[in-house]
């Protein structure tokens, strides 16, 4: 409507139409939401990998790590095309408690290995603990300040949701779409707290296990069976007046690892000191790291060790989704704790508890 002061008759001030407003709300903002949530094409997945399009990459890592079934599908499909170019890495999995030096280590680690080999490199992590913290613990760009910035590394943290072997399929994938995007050496990091390192060591070639002199954590690593998984031992920050009571680690572990039998591949761990911090013996550390991987090479134990592997992760896979698929049955998820009260009130046998829950299952997946 016409403002009655710019009525032709109106003798005050003159006041000018005003220009028609613009909505509050962004035209565009649907088409640029659109936009954002796009998703790529397995083809196009598939491409940008084999092109070593560390976006795509990355973009096809949060696809596995996603829990919604139809990320899932195609996520899958995306690894399956990218397997016939996997394989081609050397896996080394880092492990160590907190304040071992790990991401120090690791930071001077895949700045010697890209030095010495060329190549990319993955920085990959699992985290056991990252149900609660979000994988804040490992992996974390801000820990491995060279690395993380370097255009030929690629730092993803620890995937964060669901089961410690859900998290680590994940990272096994996730390592299959790095060897695909041509990432040839691939770290994995993990906190060495006892079930976390048996799943690394199930997906690399060479298990290094970081330990500081003096924590009493060398009787433990023994209880835990973390050394026998160990194909090498270095022990971190002999520096300063350090290193002497890091020699004498040392030594200790060689004598602890005499008591071990013989490893399957024929190697005899080593024991190495060194400084992440200052950066000496780093050399030693991947002299040895190489020296069995040709090793096992020439004898036949590396592509033995991967073939163990993949049966492994078929194995895990399925008791996975066996396992998902029984406890989020609805029927079963209602009857579980009835069943807990009934046989700690000693109404029913552990074992007759679980046949009647399974038997329910059975049902309730055949109909
Ligand atoms: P992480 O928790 O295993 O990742 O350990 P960090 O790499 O964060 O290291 C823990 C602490 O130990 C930090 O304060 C580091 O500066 C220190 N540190 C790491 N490596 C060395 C080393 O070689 N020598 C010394 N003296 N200190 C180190």
């Amino acid at each position: 409507m016409e403002h009655p002061e710019n009525n032709s008759q109106y003798k005050g001030l003159v006041v000018n139409s005003g220009i028609e407003q613009p909505s509050i709300v962004n035209p565009y903002l649907k088409q640029m939401h659109r936009k954002r949530r796009q998703m790529l094409s397995v083809q196009e997945f598939v491409d940008g990998i084999l092109a070593g399009n560390v976006t795509v990459l990355s973009q096809a890592v949060t696809l596995v790590e996603s829990v919604r079934p139809e990320h899932q599908a195609m996520a899958q499909e995306v690894i399956e095309r990218c397997l016939p170019y996997s394989g081609n890495s050397v896996r080394i999995g880092i492990s160590g408690v907190p304040g071992a030096g790990k991401s120090t280590s690791i930071d001077v680690f895949g700045l010697h290995v890209l030095e010495r080999t060329g190549g990319k490199l993955a920085v990959l992590a699992i985290d056991p603990s990252s149900e609660k913290t979000k994988g804040s613990i490992l992996g974390d760009k801000t820990r491995m300040e060279r690395l993380s910035v370097h255009p030929d590394v690629f730092v993803r943290p620890s995937p964060s949701a669901g089961s410690l072997g859900g998290v680590a399929r994940k990272t096994r994938e996730t390592i299959i779409l790095c060897e695909a995007a041509g990432f040839d050496t691939i770290f994995v990091e993990t906190v060495g707290v006892g079930q976390s390192e048996t799943a690394v060591h199930s997906m690399v070639d060479f298990f290094l296990l970081i330990q500081l002199a003096g924590t009493g954590d060398e009787l433990q690593g023994i209880k835990r069976g973390i050394m026998e998984m160990a194909d090498g031992i270095i022990i971190n920050k002999a520096d300063g007046n350090n290193i002497d009571k890091a020699k004498l680690a040392a030594t200790q572990f060689r004598n602890a690892l005499h008591l071990f039998p013989a490893s399957e591949s024929g190697w005899t761990p080593q024991v190495l000191t060194y400084s992440g911090f200052y950066n000496i013996g780093v050399k030693e550390v991947w002299d040895m790291v190489y020296k069995y991987i040709d090793f096992v090479k020439a004898n036949g134990y590396f592509d033995y060790r991967r073939n163990e592997q993949s049966k492994y992760w078929m194995y895990e896979t399925i008791n996975e989704h066996l396992r998902d698929s029984f406890y989020n049955n609805p029927r079963i998820s209602g009857m579980l704790e009835q069943k807990e009260r009934q046989v700690l009130g000693g109404l029913e046998t552990s074992f007759a508890a679980a046949k009647d829950l399974l038997d329910t299952y059975w049902r309730e997946i055949g109909k």
